[in-house]
């Protein structure tokens, strides 16, 4: 996933929170294995590799299951098909020149939430066009997140923080005090049962004639996001918070407050707060 993680356990001894630990690093290991796009022999990379229909593993299923779901509820800003997309803007961050036009209109054809469906019965995804390429790099991180913290609890621990590059989740409040002290873009906010992400064009970029291009693909263009924007989003769990910040990013503030109202209206407790600059 390319990013440190930290955890932070308050538990009744040491070892229960070593063990705690230890399982929770080794789940973001096996999901790392599974979901990675740069190692050619994860369940992803091979999904993409051999395409049509496939049976897919259980987490690998819910996290395309909720991928398809923010594809849908952001108008196709949050899409994982972005893949060969992605590609070209990592090429372009080597070798510090934009893609072609050709390349980036092959890409394009690529790169849709209507050209893969998912079967919940058979547990299958279906990629309808040969070459497609997934990248989960803007929402499994959330859900490591939350399946590592999802252990913790398992070994009875409440009060812990499972912290993924900045993307985080909070328990409940270390002892004497009334909330985790963290740090967002800045400001100092004092937190409990949350989870929050960050994305924007400050943490990966490349500039080409003056111009920035965020990691953020706006599957629209092909190209990385230029406008300059920082999105915060505080959710129930890790991986809505991570998908929704980097959506954010792609909507701009408007439509970002749009959707949070239609969020929070279906009882879910979401806060996305867009900055935008010059
Ligand atoms: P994040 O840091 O969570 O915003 O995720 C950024 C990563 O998500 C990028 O490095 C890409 O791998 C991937 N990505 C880029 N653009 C999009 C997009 N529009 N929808 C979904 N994933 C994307
Ligand atoms: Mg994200």
């Amino acid at each position: 996933m390319g990013v440190l993680v930290r955890i932070v356990l308050y538990a009744e001894s040491k070892m229960l929170a070593d063990q705690a630990a230890e399982d929770a690093y080794a789940e973001f290991q096996r999901l790392n294995d599974m979901m990675s796009d740069y190692d050619q022999d994860s369940e992803l990379s091979k999904l993409c590799e051999n395409g049509g229909c496939q049976k897919v593993s259980p987490d690998l299923f819910a996290v395309l299951k909720e991928a398809k779901y923010y594809s849908t509820i952001s108008s196709g800003a949050f899409d994982i098909t972005v893949g060969p997309m992605v590609k070209l803007w990592r090429r372009s961050r080597r070798q510090k020149v934009l893609p072609k036009q050709k390349y980036i209109d092959t890409a394009k054809e690529l790169v849709g939430n209507h050209l893969w469906t998912l079967d919940e019965e058979k547990q299958s995804v279906t990629l309808l066009k040969k070459g497609m390429q997934l990248d989960l790099g803007a929402i499994a991180k959330g859900y490591a997140v939350d399946r590592a913290f999802e252990i913790i609890m398992k070994h009875g621990i409440t009060t812990q923080l499972v912290d993924a590059g900045g993307d985080f989740r909070v328990g409940t409040a270390p002892p004497e005090k009334t909330g985790w002290r963290i740090d967002v873009d800045g400001e100092n906010v004092l937190t409990q049962n949350i989870a929050s992400a960050t994305s924007g064009d400050r943490f990966q970029f490349v500039e080409i004639d003056a111009v920035r291009y965020a990691h953020i693909i706006d599957p629209k263009t092909g190209l990385g996001l230029t406008h300059h924007c920082t999105a915060h989003v505080s959710a129930t769990t890790a991986m809505q918070a991570d998908a929704l910040a980097s959506a954010a990013c792609v909507l701009g503030k408007e439509k970002s407050r749009e959707l949070e109202t239609a969020l929070n209206k279906q009882g879910q407790n979401v806060r996305i707060q867009v900055k935008e600059s010059e």
